[in-house]
């Protein structure tokens, strides 16, 4: 392991979405795609860097997606399903991660004893300290909110360095690049220019919650073969999000 002391970040949330977890344009969960994710997180973790991933669900299901009238479903029962999904990725996670020789912990917010440990903080820190890799499932537990704002609460109490989501795109843009060739890019944003600007890389109360708290996010493109160890080791990749 690399020398602790060296490190830009002693300990960090990787947000990825569901959507990265399913085959290339589909629904579900492609152990392919999980493999390939779950080799770059321990190549970076090999480097000494505390690692907690939370992992979304909307490859299988999203709470929102039910809301459309005469669904007959509760907007909170969504949620909740919309939280299983994501243990459902984070088991298949969990055995990739294993399968390439990383040490894992699965940790739920809704309890199941049985499937993984129940999230408890200080548990979370000491798996952390001992060198598994993390992965923070079912969100917080609660409904209403996604796992961006999950993976920020994470990040706040487990007194992450940076909070780093991984997208499809190089990082934020003026609107979707992959619609609209004129879109801007931008390499550093501040908390209140995301939201001034209404832009949709992450949910606004997970913006304003690392806001409140000075916690950075950077934003990057984990498709790309080493990124997600480029932005693990703090190199300046994608759009860093923070207070100047
Ligand atoms: N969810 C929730 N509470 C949480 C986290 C997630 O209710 O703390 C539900 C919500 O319905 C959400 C779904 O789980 O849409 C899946 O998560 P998300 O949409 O964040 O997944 P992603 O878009 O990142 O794949």
């Amino acid at each position: 392991m690399a020398n602790e002391s060296a490190l830009k970040y002693k300990r960090l949330i990787l947000k990825i979405s569901g959507e990265s977890l399913a085959p290339a344009g589909g629904h579900g969960v492609s152990m392919e795609s999980i493999v390939t994710i779950a080799k770059q997180v321990y190549a970076a973790s090999q480097h000494g860097t505390q690692i907690g991933l939370v992992l979304g669900g909307g490859n299988i299901l999203r709470g929102a997606q039910f809301m459309t009238q005469g669904a007959h479903v509760h907007e909170a029962t969504a949620h909740y399903m919309g939280m299983l999904a994501t243990v459902m990725n984070a088991l298949a996670m969990q055995d990739a991660l294993e399968s390439v020789g990383c040490t894992t912990r699965v940790m739920t917010a809704i309890r199941m004893d049985g499937v993984a440990e129940p999230y408890i903080r200080r548990r979370a820190l000491r798996h952390l300290e001992k060198g598994r890799v993390i992965i923070l499932a079912a969100g917080i537990g609660s409904p209403f909110v996604t796992t961006d704002t999950g993976a920020a609460q994470r990040a706040l109490e487990l007194d992450a360095d940076i909070l780093l989501k991984g997208t499809k795109v190089d990082g934020v843009y003026s609107s979707d690049p992959v619609k609209d060739p004129e879109a801007l890019f931008y390499p550093h944003l501040t908390y209140e220019e995301v939201l001034a600007k209404h832009l949709k890389i992450m949910d606004q109360g997970a913006v304003t919650k690392c806001m409140e708290y000075s916690l950075p996010i950077r934003v990057f493109n984990y498709r790309q073969d080493g990124n997600i160890e480029k932005a693990v080791r703090g190199e300046e990749i994608g759009t860093l999000i923070s207070n100047f």
